[in-house]
């Protein structure tokens, strides 16, 4: 699969490189950066993190604002066959001690405001500090532009790591998934077939680049096809319309979907241009997904991966996009259901954990061999933790994380099914089923609810409506009014917050 003299991913993408006029990137404010300034302006801030003191191996850690340069620091690192750590923005001081105390990278750079706190952590593991703003601008960039822009890239073994990326941690603490130079390369390959990147697509990327999507699937896949990307530095539904005229294909996180159909500049004049609107981080509700048909014609490309397998599943680019399915495991990787008990695999349409394996799952958790030992199984199948089933036609649907699997007397609620049913009713807009501690049941199904603000509802109301729809032990004990549901940035309703909001309501 590797053609390259060298499987460092750097040299994946841009060995064989002809026409490095070609645009790569353009900023907002409209600077534009060709392939061959992207690969000059890595040869400067690789030579400036190996003047730092980074060796191949080393981790180079940046909690940086979206950026240009940021992107750059991606490349550089991997040029220099270091590993590059992102970790989110919205992370304290307090929680980046856990990663930098856990990761121990020879180089961090955050952003100038941060540079005080972060230096005092730096020191207990003897890393060095650079800085880099929103603008790109910082010590990093002030060194680089003063360094040349040759730079051999350092020889790699596709199974050397390229980056290490945190998981969320919704439960306990965040492990490191160890991702290599072949399951980044091989992924960004597959999806460059698969969804039919080719050097004309202009990407509209508003995704973060410290999580997976806006990094390896976003960044990576436009590179490996010589087409560009626009960079926003967040999402901006009315700019985004505007630049669907001269753009290809978006990918978002299910907000995006919702947040741009309330533009009633969304419409089926508007996104002429575009070929293809992917989504994918947090599931995309089937709803979304026909009012998004109905407004632009386009029927959303849904995909399902998480940060220890890049991605797994695709719909077809041709053929049936279906609304609430994940689509069909990607060439090269193989997905199965199986018992969570047992371990044994399920037959069709049975609901079970969902394992995956291919060149695309990670080699292991950073420095916690007995949690690796845990979710990769000796045959290399990796537990995903995601309940779901693959259906007759062999299209994959997500029904949830098992962590967010109710029990209650006894019985398994799968909070997807009530949340569907719910969903349903006039003027509910969404909602989010947990289990809370409740001491006859052990867990009590729990409705929260978001109206439309318009329609009156209420518990009674809500409780008549799932009356004969839902069998007894699956329905709410309490339903919960709320504005808005809690998401993080790639759009994941945080249950865990939910239930620590709730855990007391059943308590005598
Ligand atoms: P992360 O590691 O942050 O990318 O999160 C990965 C998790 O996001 C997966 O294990 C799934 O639970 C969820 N996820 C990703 N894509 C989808 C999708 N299309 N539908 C439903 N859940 C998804």
């Amino acid at each position: 699969m590797n053609t390259a003299a060298n499987a460092n991913l750097f040299s994946r993408l841009f060995d064989g490189l002809n026409d490095t006029s070609r645009l790569a990137i353009e900023k907002a404010d409209g600077t534009r950066i060709s392939y061959g300034d992207l690969i000059a302006l890595s040869g400067r801030v690789a030579n400036v993190i190996v003047a730092r003191g980074v060796k191949p191996g080393d981790r180079v850690a940046a909690q940086t604002e979206k950026s240009v340069e940021a992107l750059v620091l991606y490349l550089a690192t991997v040029r220099a066959g270091a590993v590059y750590l992102p970790l989110n923005t919205a992370y304290t001081l307090n929680e980046l001690d856990y990663f930098i105390g856990d990761a121990e990278p020879s180089l961090i750079v955050c952003d100038p405001s941060k540079a005080d706190g972060i230096t005092a952590l730096a020191a207990k593991v003897h890393a060095r500090v650079e800085t880099l703003d929103s603008d790109g601008k910082g010590s990093l960039s002030d060194a680089a532009a003063n360094t040349s822009t040759d730079f051999t890239t350092v020889p790699r073994a596709g199974d050397d790591l390229a980056a290490i990326l945190y998981t969320s941690g919704t439960t306990g603490r965040s492990k490191g998934a160890m991702l290599t130079h072949d399951n980044l390369a091989s992924n960004s390959l597959s999806l460059v077939e698969y969804w039919r990147f080719t050097k004309d697509d202009v990407l509209i990327h508003a995704l973060p680049i410290y999580h997976t999507h806006g990094l390896f699937v976003a960044s990576n896949v436009t590179l490996f096809s010589r087409a560009a990307m626009i960079f926003l530095p967040k999402l901006d539904p009315e700019l985004m319309i505007k630049l669907m005229n001269r753009a290809t294909v978006m990918m978002g996180v299910p907000t995006f979907y919702t947040r741009l159909l309330q533009s009633p500049n969304l419409s089926k004049d508007s996104t002429k241009h575009m070929r293809l609107f992917v989504s994918g981080s947090a599931p995309l509700l089937a709803e979304t997904h026909r009012e998004w048909s109905a407004r632009t014609g386009h029927a959303v490309l849904e995909r399902y991966g998480m940060t220890e397998t890049n991605m797994n599943t695709s719909n077809p680019y041709d053929g049936d996009r279906v609304p609430g399915a994940v689509g069909f495991p990607l060439p090269g990787v193989s997905v199965r259901v199986t018992d969570p008990e047992t371990g044994k695999e399920l037959a069709r349409d049975t609901i079970g954990m969902i394992e995956v394996k291919g060149p695309n799952v990670f080699k292991g958790y950073w420095r916690m061999p007995e949690k690796t030992k845990e979710e990769l199984r000796a045959d290399g199948f990796f537990i995903t933790g995601d309940l779901g089933k693959i259906d007759e036609r062999g299209y994959v649907h997500i029904i949830g994380r098992g962590k967010d699997l109710v029990i209650s007397g006894g019985f398994n609620v799968y909070p997807k099914e009530v949340e569907n049913e719910i969903d349903a009713i006039a003027g509910v807009v969404e909602s989010a089923v947990i289990g809370v501690p409740h001491a006859d049941f052990g867990e009590g199904v729990t409705a929260v609810v978001v109206g439309d603000r318009k329609t009156p509802l209420d518990e009674a109301q809500v409780l008549h409506a799932l009356d004969g729809r839902l069998a007894k032990f699956k329905m709410p004990k309490r339903v919960i009014f709320v504005d808005d549901l809690p998401r993080n940035t790639m759009g994941k309703v945080q249950k865990n917050v939910l239930r620590e909001s709730y855990k007391d309501i059943y308590k005598k």
